[in-house]
């Protein structure tokens, strides 16, 4: 065989495979070209999930013709100024998106530099160049891409269906627009709005804040904590979700670096471990963070996506994710998202609609379904969303109660227990329902915490040491780990091939089942990989300690008892939810309640 140089549409071929996987991907890479070129307002249309049909439009600073037939060839580039590949200050520098998708698609690029008076358009099919030509435009550019892939039939089999396809296009166009608050987005199919941000003015905390709500939703802007925090030159932002408003996959993590969007490994285990002890392994939070790092100090040219980063020192970066959260929520104290009320809410519509009716029927009125007011509507009403629980009052409670009456207390009086598992608790403004084991389970944790952090934990001995068995492998685990349960004060030792032998457990713990709570230690310590640090390894043993130490759901509590259980839950940091991110309570307030019983 003969040894040669591949024909440039060959290599720009190949090159497409790695950086046009379908309509998003162009989406992307078009849109960080007009953000690169310092766009105000972008707009993207789709046909077909824009398998046929995709276009980019933006007001940007635009091409005169000579960089308009140089833009489309492969490595031209106007990024690096200076070759250096160590300050990368633009979303792209590549040089390879233009002639890429020139490779496999029919591209049109038509352009008006701000300073010039005439427009030019070019085009690349299948990497044939054709142009460029005089073009009535306005100053910007439009890149317009058809038949995507009709250059390589094989990739045009893995495209989905035009939903599907829409779905990433939007996806991809919802993190760019998270990370440029100030650039007006609109994104179309046919006559359809799909997206459609407008430009957030103000600054950039504020408008970052506003764009994040329009993105993610008011439920996430009522139910996320402010992050900042700056160490050595790097600066975290950004808003995390409360632990309660969690999901089933990290999918609604949102990371930039430098105003890019990133799925980063690291990234998304420094946010897994801040967490670890506030959420359940298998639930994921909600955030948007933006990382800024000098230039120097991370490199993007990972992948030609650029969707993963390096940087020079990740362990300063790591720990600033994960101290900058905690401390976030820490300071969210014991809130809980309002969610949480509202969905319970929404439970407890009123008995006497039985079922009759189907949930999401249409709004009473609508042609066909005569139905009385009253009930029905009073039910849907009260599923409006709530106020955050502690959200500054707009106006101050109704009774306004002495500062020296119990009604000072944010989580009340208790008033009752039921089913020997709630607390029922009056407060100023309505009343809360307290889960008593996740609530304690709450406290022990932080207890055995702030006891690590203050030099150990007490323990207690037991009058017969107890011997665990255990599979060899986790007893060889849990065995090696024995000098960090020590400082918890668990004092375990080997005791044979499949056994361990407990003789110590942290007096916090009282009466507890030994055996099952060194099995879940062990399966704690399968979990946890040798890449997370000594500190987050200790904190998710302390949940598994909390949960095997707390108050059982079951047991009778008298008043002094629930009422010290409130007390030490508002003065304990994180106390809204239980280490698996349960609510530890929810709230009525009793205006909620007044229009449950149609008093509003
Ligand atoms: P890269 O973005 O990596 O430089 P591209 O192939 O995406 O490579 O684009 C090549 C060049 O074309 C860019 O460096 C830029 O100078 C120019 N260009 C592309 N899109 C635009 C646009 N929307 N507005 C102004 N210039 C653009
Ligand atoms: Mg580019």
């Amino acid at each position: 065989m003969a040894l040669r140089l591949l024909p440039d549409t060959l290599v720009n071929r190949i090159a497409a495979g790695e950086v046009v996987e379908r309509p998003a991907s162009v989406v992307k890479e078009l849109v960080e070209n007009s953000l690169d070129a310092g766009a105000t307002r972008i707009d993207i249309r789709l046909d077909d999930g824009g398998a046929t049909f995709l276009s980019v439009t933006d007001d940007g600073r635009g091409l005169g013709r000579d960089d308009l037939a140089l833009a489309v060839r492969r490595h031209a580039t106007s990024k690096l100024p200076d070759d250096d590949l160590v300050r990368i200050a633009t979303l792209g520098f590549r040089g390879e998106a233009l002639p890429s998708i020139g490779a496999v698609a029919r591209l049109t690029l038509a352009s008006r530099a701000a300073d010039s008076g005439e427009g030019w358009e070019i085009d690349i099919e299948g990497g044939r160049v054709d142009g460029p030509r005089p073009a009535a435009q306005p100053p910007g550019t439009r890149a317009t891409v058809r038949d995507l892939f009709f250059a390589t039939p094989a990739r045009l089999k893995f495209l989905k269906t035009p939903q599907t396809e829409r779905g990433h296009a939007a996806e991809v166009v919802r993190r760019l627009a998270m990370a440029a608050p100030g650039v007006g987005f609109s994104l179309t199919e046919g006559e359809r709005d799909i997206l459609r941000y407008p430009p957030a003015g103000g600054d950039l905390f504020d408008a970052r804040a506003r764009r994040l709500a329009a993105v993610l939703g008011r439920d996430f802007a009522d139910n996320a904590v402010p992050v900042a925090a700056e160490r050595e030159g790097v600066r975290l932002d950004g808003l995390a979700g409360l632990p309660t408003l969690n999901r089933p996959n990290a999918a609604l993590q949102f990371l930039f670096v430098n105003d890019r969007p990133v799925r980063d490994r690291l990234l998304l285990g420094a946010v897994r471990g801040a967490y670890r002890d506030v959420l359940a392994g298998d639930r994921h939070p909600m955030l948007a963070l933006f990382l800024e790092v000098p230039p120097e100090a991370v490199d993007v040219n990972v992948h030609p996506a650029k969707t993963e980063v390096r940087f020079r020192d990740s362990g300063l970066v790591r720990g600033l994710i994960v101290g900058a959260l905690r401390q976030a929520l820490a300071a969210a104290g014991h809130r809980t998202s309002s969610h949480v009320s509202r969905a319970a809410l929404g439970a407890a519509r009123p008995a006497i609609e039985g079922g009759a009716e189907p949930v999401g029927r249409p709004p009473a009125g609508a042609p066909g379904t005569p139905s009385p007011p009253g009930l029905s509507d009073r039910a849907r009403a009260f599923q409006a969303p709530l106020r955050p629980l502690d959200a500054p009052p707009s106006a101050p409670p109704a009774a306004a109660a002495p500062p020296e009456s119990d009604d000072a207390y944010p989580l009340g009086v208790a008033r009752a227990q039921v089913h020997e598992t709630y607390i029922v608790a009056q407060t100023a403004t309505g009343l809360v329902i307290v889960d008593q084991h996740a609530a304690h389970e709450r406290l022990v944790q932080e207890r055995l915490r702030a006891d690590l952090e203050n030099g150990g934990v007490a323990r207690q001995g037991l009058l017969l040491p107890e011997v665990v068995e255990l599979d060899p492998a986790a007893a060889e685990r849990v065995a090696a780990r024995a000098g960090d349960l020590a400082r918890l004060g668990l004092a375990v030792e080997p005791f044979g091939p499949g056994a361990v032998l407990v003789r110590e457990v942290p007096a916090l713990l009282g009466d507890t089942d030994v055996k099952g709570l060194i099995r879940d230690l062990a399966d704690d310590l399968a979990e946890l990989d040798s890449a997370i640090s000594l500190e987050d390894r200790l904190g998710a043993v302390c949940a598994t300690l909390a949960c095997h130490g707390s108050v059982r759901a079951g047991r009778r509590l008298n008043e002094a008892e629930m009422n010290a259980l409130l007390r030490q839950m508002e003065a304990t940091p994180r106390a809204g939810q239980c280490s698996h991110g349960r609510p530890t309570y929810v709230e009525l307030r009793l205006s909620d309640i007044e229009r449950l019983f149609g008093r509003r």
